[in-house]
């Protein structure tokens, strides 16, 4: 038994050190992949209750030369231990602000929504670094939504929402992204200049099947509707699910039922060929 404990804490060992050895090998490439233009931009569309496209979720893949296409969840949480989130962020932002710049019918009701993370948000001189992008693109901050978590709130929520609103005075919006999965200060979302809420695809899976869920979405479509927010229901891939938050007065839909996430390119050939709505 002895000699067992001793084997299984060698393996464990040798086990903790690949993993050592990965992180550090993937942080590194990932400085590359910066530097070596290997990050893509995707972007899934989104639409309203008559399935009309109103905007696009910009989502980050990163082109590895040997692995293939990392999926974001894959590279983001180590990018975010590593501070090199903010240099993705910044990334995504210019790339979405150019694409506005151009799209055919730039006038009309259509907005793409960015992720950022809490980390660069409170980066210093991320305001600056809005206005200058803005400026660059020459992008309407009227189309631009910024996704941001809860768990943006945990550290000096004063001053974050005082950068909220100084972003939002641009005309520029804000999705609460993952709603329900954090832990929710609703005392702080009323506080802050929020236009749109997004519901976790985990509360959407198993509706209306799961009473608790069910339960959940209408309590919580209830409650942005009453702080007048626009509702988006993510990961919707049934019309059962459809169905059910059309009839719960859920505004916006980005699932796969619509739209699956497109390469950059295929994406904007699509929204060319789009009439203006
Ligand atoms: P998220 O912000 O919640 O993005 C939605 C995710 O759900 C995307 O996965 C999207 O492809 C997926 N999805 C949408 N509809 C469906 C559906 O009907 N079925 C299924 N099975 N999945 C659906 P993706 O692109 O892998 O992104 C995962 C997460 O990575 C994102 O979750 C976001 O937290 C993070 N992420 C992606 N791009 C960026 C970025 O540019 N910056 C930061 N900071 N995070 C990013
Ligand atoms: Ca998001
Ligand atoms: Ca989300
Ligand atoms: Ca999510």
């Amino acid at each position: 038994a002895k000699q067992n404990g001793r084997n299984t804490l060698i393996f464990f060992e040798h086990e903790m050190h690949d993993r050592i050895t990965e992180r550090f090998t993937l942080e590194q490439e990932l400085r590359n992949a910066l530097q070596n233009d290997e990050l893509e931009l995707y972007l899934q569309s989104q639409v309203d209750k008559e399935g009309t496209m109103i905007g696009a979720e910009c989502l980050v893949r990163w082109m590895h030369p040997t692995k293939g296409l990392i999926p974001p969840d894959d590279f983001i949480p180590l990018a975010e231990e590593t501070g090199q989130v903010v240099k993705i962020g910044e990334w995504v932002l210019s790339k979405a602000c150019q694409t506005l710049s151009q799209l055919p019918f730039a006038a009309s009701a259509f907005s793409l929504s960015v992720n950022i993370s809490a980390q660069h948000f409170q980066q210093a001189g991320f305001i600056d670094f809005v206005k200058q992008v803005l400026a660059e693109s020459g992008a309407d901050p009227r189309h631009l939504i910024l996704e941001i978590t809860e768990s943006l709130l945990i550290q000096q929520p004063q001053k974050v929402i005082a950068d909220m609103q100084t972003l939002a005075d641009l005309g520029i919006r804000f999705s609460i992204d993952d709603f329900g999965t954090g832990y929710s200060s609703l005392s702080y979302l009323k506080r802050m200049p929020l236009n749109e809420l997004k519901i976790d695809k985990s509360f959407v899976n198993d509706i209306p099947d799961d009473a608790n869920d069910s339960a959940l979405i209408q309590t919580i479509l209830a409650m942005a509707h009453h702080l007048g927010y626009t509702v988006v229901a993510e990961g919707v891939e049934t019309q059962t699910q459809h169905n059910f938050l059309a009839s719960l007065g859920c505004e916006l839909y980005q699932g796969y039922l619509f739209h699956k996430p497109q390469p950059y390119q295929e994406w904007l050939n699509n929204i060319a060929s789009l009439k203006p709505n």
